[in-house]
């Protein structure tokens, strides 16, 4: 039987042992989706090892660990320096990043897109960032509430919320964990509002809670999406990867959505 398993901390919130439990019954794999409460990320190697672990989802705060730790990087990673899905095959870690293409996917009804910001500089910031620049968008600006995370982001234009004295994106992107466990925003309502006037999109990473951002993309009716998505997708992503299959995807996503409960 091979084993896969969510890794992060914490971890007993994630909707992954269910989503890819389902799939790997719907068909009719030999294998098991756990989940992992990593205290140390230096012992990351050493647990995929020992628990001879065939593949994994990273989750925070580790997906930079993970990067580091493989021995071999998907080209798409290389900029991002980050991984959320790992393959163990013969003694071997081979990295990817499904999140990038999980946000594509998401995103893919959203049209003429040439500006965007995104509120946050943290991992998932980081992904986005570059799943955009992959698809030839061509300015993309990252706000955050201080300045010490903009070094990995050199790449882009980067500023504090403050300092936005230009509101007119075509999509804006909440990044942040604001709204996950409170009822904040990211940023000054103000600012958001402004720019909410001229956005067309919006898109929430939060999945499981109407968050105030989405509150506030309902009240200037802008079309959004949340990150369930997101989710899923990166989930049908590593699945591919896991397994081996391909042509699979409308299953896998069946099972998966069975398995979330929301079908
Ligand atoms: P990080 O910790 O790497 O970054 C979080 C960012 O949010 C930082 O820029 C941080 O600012 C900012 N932030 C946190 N709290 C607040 C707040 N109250 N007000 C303003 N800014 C805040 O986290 P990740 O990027 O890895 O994850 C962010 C979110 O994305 C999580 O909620 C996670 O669950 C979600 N996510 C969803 C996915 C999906 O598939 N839908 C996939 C991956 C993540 P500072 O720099 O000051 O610390």
């Amino acid at each position: 039987m091979k084993l896969f398993s969510v890794i992060g901390n914490p971890i007993m919130h994630s909707k992954s042992p269910r989503m890819h439990n389902n799939a790997i019954k719907n068909f009719g794999f030999d294998a098991l989706y756990t989940r992992y409460n990593l205290e140390d990320e230096d012992k990351l190697r050493d647990i995929l090892f020992n628990l001879r672990i065939s593949g994994a989802n990273i989750t925070l705060p580790f997906k930079e660990k993970a990067f580091k730790i493989a021995d071999v990087k998907d080209e798409s990673i290389f900029d991002i320096k980050a991984a959320n899905t790992l393959i163990i095959k013969k003694s071997k870690i081979y990295a990817y990043n499904t999140d990038i293409l999980g946000f594509l996917k998401a995103i893919e009804n959203f049209e003429n897109l040439n500006k965007v910001l995104i509120l946050g500089a943290g991992g998932t910031a980081r992904a986005i960032a570059y799943a955009l620049k992959y698809k030839n968008i061509k300015e993309i600006h990252i706000a955050n509430r201080n300045l010490k995370r903009f070094s990995s982001f050199k790449d882009f234009i980067t500023m504090l919320y403050e300092d936005i004295d230009d509101f007119n994106y075509d999509m804006i992107i909440n990044t942040t964990s604001a709204g996950l466990f409170d009822e904040n925003l990211a940023c000054d309502k103000k600012i958001l509002e402004k720019i909410f006037n001229y956005s067309k999109y919006a898109f929430e990473v939060i999945y499981n809670k109407e968050t105030p951002f989405i509150k506030l993309c309902k009240k200037h009716n802008l079309i959004y999406k949340n990150g369930l998505e997101m989710l899923l997708w990166q989930g049908i992503f590593a699945f591919e990867l896991f397994f081996e299959i391909k042509n699979q995807q409308n299953n896998i996503k069946k099972f998966m959505l069975e398995g979330l409960n929301l079908e």
